[in-house]
């Protein structure tokens, strides 16, 4: 990164560079489980061309690898519990630098889920990201229709695709055909912690964390948006578009 800004600084010629960076933009999503973030995002990557970074997926591409790292996150996940934070912060930061392209918004999706990790995420764009403005999605919907949602969804089982659909008719959100994915045809399956046990437990821990998150963005002084999400997809996202001005 240093060596970067080096050559922004002695070589007029990367002038338009530098104009992209500043117009870097993340976004966060700040919603429980099963409020539709993944989907929006996936939204905002077809038509916006946005790119997402999910730590969901990151923790079940680690799993998936079969490494000890893997073997503590599944044990986590299955019960119910979140990753720790060293973990999931070592996680995002390699992914960010894998990823050095920074031209696109990048979406958090699940990620930062507690304070420290957001303060971590903060520091490491402080140092290592500067030039970057960050705002907040706050996705607004009731536990009951979170449970609901939650029991119903079903999940494509390729990892490189994971979309995911549900079975309510209001969602606007059933596959074509029966337990197949629309996109790439493979199996569709529900996620080990989308029971009503494991679900239950994942509401109290994001419940516990939602408030000190919120006040922790509002003190970094990150503007934080609400949308209401207990409409269809198609008329959530258009309020998400309206609002941020997209
Ligand atoms: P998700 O797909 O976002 O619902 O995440 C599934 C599970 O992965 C969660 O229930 C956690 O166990 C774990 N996980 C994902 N993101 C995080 C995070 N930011 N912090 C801690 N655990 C996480």
């Amino acid at each position: 990164m240093k060596d970067f800004y080096l050559q922004v600084e002695l070589n007029p010629g990367f002038k338009g560079m530098t104009e992209s960076r500043q117009q870097q933009d993340i976004v966060i999503f700040i919603a429980p489980p099963g409020a539709g973030k993944g989907s929006i995002s996936q939204k905002c990557i077809k038509e916006l061309g946005w790119e997402q970074l999910s730590t969901g997926n990151l923790c079940r591409k680690n799993i998936e690898k079969g490494s000890e790292l893997g073997q503590k996150i599944d044990f986590a996940i299955k019960s119910g519990r979140l990753v720790s934070d060293d973990l999931i912060v070592a996680m995002v930061r390699e992914w960010f630098h894998e990823n050095p392209d920074r031209d696109r918004t990048v979406i958090l999706d699940g990620f930062p889920r507690t304070v420290p990790q957001a303060m971590a995420f903060k520091a490491m764009l402080t140092a290592e990201f500067p030039l970057t403005r960050v705002r907040v999605v706050q996705l607004k919907v009731s536990d009951e229709e979170l449970i609901r949602r939650l029991t119903s969804r079903l999940t494509c089982s390729n990892k490189d695709c994971q979309q995911v659909y549900s079975l309510l008719e209001s969602s606007g959100m059933i596959p074509k055909v029966d337990l197949e994915c629309d996109i790439c045809k493979s199996k569709l399956t529900q996620r080990s912690d989308d029971n009503i046990t494991t679900v239950r437990d994942r509401l109290s821990n994001y419940y516990r964390h939602e408030e000190d998150l919120l006040n922790y963005y509002s003190s970094v002084g990150w503007s934080i948006i609400q949308v209401n999400v207990e409409s269809s997809l198609d008329k959530v996202f258009d309020q998400f578009k309206s609002k941020l001005d997209v």
